[in-house]
């Protein structure tokens, strides 16, 4: 069956940048699973996945719009390094969750540590980026109601509960 929504579909990648530079994977052996229809992944993939079927390897290329967005500077901060309550030294790459006004958690991450304080960005990792997914499809399935019901895939390479 081809990917249309309320399908089930399992899909091993290679996700690069625009530099060629890989970025993530699944193989065969360890699958994505995904419920189609449901932003479980990005708007830009799920487009250039539907249609295909089970055996059809695809190119997709998304732009940064249509993947985790574009960049925000007013995300990206220099604090005191007084304010991180951590008995771990504090290093460049590190990432812990926040909490804004709004109760919201962010992920941000530390991107630099100078005289001046500590630079923490709490962008997308990925946005800003072209994507560019080599994507082999392995299987297309209905969902069941259950998975209809909660919104995403069960299984080997979804949700287990
Ligand atoms: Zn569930």
């Amino acid at each position: 069956m081809q990917i249309a929504d309320r399908c089930v579909v399992t899909f091993a990648y290679t996700l690069r940048d625009a530099a060629g530079a890989v970025l993530d994977q699944a193989d065969a052996a360890e699958p994505f699973t995904y419920l189609h229809g449901r932003n479980s992944i990005v708007p830009g993939l799920e487009r250039g996945l539907a249609g295909q079927a089970p055996g059809a390897r695809c190119k997709v290329t998304v732009t940064p719009q249509d993947g985790y967005g574009m960049r925000d500077e007013k995300l990206v901060q220099v604090v005191a390094r007084e304010q991180f309550d951590t008995e771990t030294p504090l290093a460049v790459g590190m990432q812990f969750h926040t909490r804004d006004e709004g109760g919201a958690v962010h992920m941000v991450a530390i991107t630099a540590i100078t005289e001046a304080g500590v630079t923490i960005d709490a962008n997308h990792p990925l946005a800003g980026q072209t994507l560019n997914f080599d994507v082999e499809i392995l299987d297309v399935r209905q969902a069941t109601a259950e998975e209809l019901a909660h919104g995403h895939a069960h299984g080997p390479g979804a949700h287990h509960h």
